[in-house]
């Protein structure tokens, strides 16, 4: 079977490395708030290219804390409204509802499967405060036209940037394109920890203040408390694997682009439908999502020819329990077709040539 994704072949590529950093950290006798995450902080918002960086105890939260600190420093209040792509993980979604602010779900580009930009005014009312823009599945959903909506009528521009480190637009890496960016660590993103990780990267300095304090059950200095915050830190061993992998995240997403390439040049099967190809440096391929009108025949197909595939996402966040009666008259037809016809096929820096090989000639072989 060619598994979707091998997290222990991941690993065991910088194993030696990893080993390293570990032993440092367990024989230091030092574990949080260390010289761990400052080095690591330090390094990723120079890889980012931000002049802050916090470590925070997972991606969720990063982007809970970059809204909160909105909402803690005046610049929102309880009630504005986020524009968040529909179609999105729902992590996005719960980021904003758990600050008591209103997620208005916009449809994505059925092509680029990114967050649709010429939907986006439509939505705008005067409570409108920010977009929340998702780089799904590891695509630049940055564009122009969102920056000149985001000016226009004074949004907040956050990024959602968990399944996009090392992305770039036109040479700026996504995390640095807004005003603040939530980032994910989760093993299996493609800068993942051994566990969960996330962080916050943004050029502005009382949000970044805020945000740390936020993580530290909102002190700053010790023994005094200015927020109502939580404990939600990057731990030292997470902050010591992390650096390590950063120092080869970019040739880790050359590897998946050279998936990425084949599968663009070599599917040719009429009933797979590839979203729009980007160049390189805009898409850093967490996953590689291929729409079938008959998914579920051809998920069983590849699964029966030894291939393992996911579903990225089967129910989108409007149609889930948690949020019942609260998007009453919502139509996201595009949304819902995704939802459908979604599959990702196994893409990660530690797959052979041979296995690639395999997906394509099987999937090329597929017929209805
Ligand atoms: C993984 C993910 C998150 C949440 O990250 P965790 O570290 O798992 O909390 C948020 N948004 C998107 C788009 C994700 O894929």
């Amino acid at each position: 079977m060619i598994p979707f994704l091998s997290l222990k072949d991941i690993t065991a590529k910088y194993a030696e490395e990893i080993h390293q950093a570990v032993r440092r950290v367990v024989d230091s006798g030092w574990y949080l708030q260390g010289a761990e995450n400052e080095r690591f902080e330090r390094h990723y918002s120079e890889f980012i290219g931000t002049q802050y960086c916090i470590g925070c105890a997972n991606g969720l939260d990063a982007l809970i804390w970059i809204y909160r600190a909105y909402i803690e420093l005046g610049i929102m209040q309880p009630g504005d409204e986020v524009i968040v792509p529909a179609n999105t993980y729902i992590a996005s979604v719960l980021a904003i509802t758990e600050n008591g602010l209103k997620a208005v779900l916009v449809e994505p580009n059925p092509e680029t499967l990114e967050l649709d930009d010429t939907k986006i005014e439509r939505a705008i009312t005067s409570r409108t405060k920010s977009i929340l823009l998702v780089h799904l599945y590891g695509r630049c959903a940055y564009t122009e036209k969102i920056g000149e909506i985001c000016k226009k009528y004074n949004l907040h521009l956050v990024e959602d940037n968990a399944q996009a480190h090392g992305c770039s637009f036109n040479g700026t890496r996504t995390g640095s394109i807004g005003e603040a960016a939530g980032h994910s660590f989760y093993p299996g993103k493609n800068l993942g920890a051994l566990g969960d990780g996330g962080a916050v990267t943004t050029n502005n300095k009382e949000l970044a203040d805020c945000i740390r304090a936020l993580a530290n059950y909102g002190s700053q200095k010790k023994y005094v408390f200015q927020y109502c915050g939580r404990n939600s830190r990057l731990d030292e061993l997470q902050a010591a694997v992390l650096d390590v992998k950063l120092r080869h995240l970019d040739e880790d997403n050359r590897q998946r682009q050279a998936v990425a390439a084949y599968y663009y040049d070599n599917i040719t099967n009429p009933l797979i439908k590839l979203p729009t190809r980007l160049p390189d440096q805009n898409n850093v391929y967490h996953l590689f999502p291929v729409l079938c009108g008959s998914r579920d025949l051809l998920q069983q197909y590849l699964k029966d020819n030894g291939v393992q595939t996911l579903i990225h996402y089967p129910i989108p966040p409007h149609l889930q329990e948690c949020y019942k009666g609260v998007w009453q008259v919502l139509s996201l037809p595009i949304t819902e077709r995704l939802a459908w016809q979604e599959l990702s096929l196994p893409i990660s820096q530690v797959m052979s040539s041979e296995d690639v090989e395999k997906v394509v000639e099987v999937l090329n072989g597929f017929k209805i």
